[in-house]
């Protein structure tokens, strides 16, 4: 069988099924399984053999019956053209966050920050930045032993193991340096959207990667807290923020004595990241 009409059955099936990505799932299956990349999919139409339809079908059932992400199914996942690894120990990495990456990069083109990753799950944001910024080093923390361990391994995957230190750490009773640049994409989800989230999310994805409290701002709050005395004077606060919650979290940066000074929307035009630094009379 062909590969088009493989991805054709392969997606139906997880339409028919209610998985809302089916077109990108099958596609992303199938690169995976064939070693071509998704470009090459689309533009070619490549005999696939037996084993490899197999494997397809398998997996296509798979994410049909039991709703599990094609990333974790397939323990990968894309970001900033980086192969991570992922498992349902760290929160599958945004096309969203590559928005707050790449401005991070096109920020700091040619410096050299010293930067803390606040929850670091696969390290996907720290690892990019410093794939970019080739002397910067930095800082990971994150809550999760089990997260930790794969960001480690991403890094050392990605060459920037040498330049970060991962510390399994709440950021609460983090004190230790000064940093030029903090960065978190904190749990922001509400407790009232946690139990509309898509299967695939809330009963794959690691529950403490993604809840944010009552109002979904709890741990915000606190990366936003301890930056203000984390951070050196000129530094930067770089947050990722979830749909709709920009208003508050602007009064709490403000609170913080934070000065807002880029934001930047998502594909979906909503307000996705803040960085701000610290006002100084
Ligand atoms: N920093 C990681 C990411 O952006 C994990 C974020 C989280 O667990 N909330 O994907």
């Amino acid at each position: 069988m062909n590969s088009n009409e493989l991805i054709k059955i392969g997606s139906n099936f997880l339409k028919k099924n209610n998985i809302k990505s089916y077109m990108i799932d099958a596609e992303v299956l199938l690169s995976s399984i064939s070693g071509k990349s998704r470009e090459n999919l689309l533009i070619s139409d490549f005999k696939v053999n037996p084993i490899q339809i197999k494997s397809f079908n398998n997996m296509i059932l798979k994410r049909a019956k039991s709703k599990e992400p094609i990333a974790y199914l397939l323990k990968k996942k894309e970001f900033w053209s980086n192969k991570l690894n992922v498992s349902s120990d760290v929160l599958i990495p945004r096309p969203e966050t590559e928005i707050l990456v790449e401005n991070l990069i096109k920020y700091y083109n040619g410096k050299n920050p010293f930067i803390l990753d606040i929850g670091t799950g696969s390290g996907c944001i720290i690892i990019s930045i410093l794939q970019e910024l080739k002397k910067s080093t930095g800082i990971a923390i994150d809550i999760s032993e089990k997260a930790l361990k794969i960001a480690k391994k991403n890094s050392k995957l990605n060459g920037t193991f040498n330049r970060i230190k991962f510390v399994n750490f709440s950021i609460c009773k983090f004190n230790t340096f000064k940093f030029d640049l903090i960065v978190s994409n904190p749990p922001y989800i509400s407790r009232s959207e946690l139990k509309n989230l898509d299967e695939g999310i809330k009963f794959f994805e690691p529950k403490i990667a993604l809840d944010g409290g009552n109002d979904g701002l709890d741990v915000m709050r606190k990366v936003i807290y301890k930056s203000r005395k984390i951070l050196k004077i000129n530094g930067m606060l770089a947050l990722e923020i979830g749909n709709g919650q920009y208003k508050k979290v602007s009064q709490i940066l403000k609170l913080n004595k934070f000065r807002e000074k880029i934001l930047i929307k998502d594909y979906k035009d909503n307000i996705r990241c803040i960085f701000s630094t610290l006002n100084h009379y």
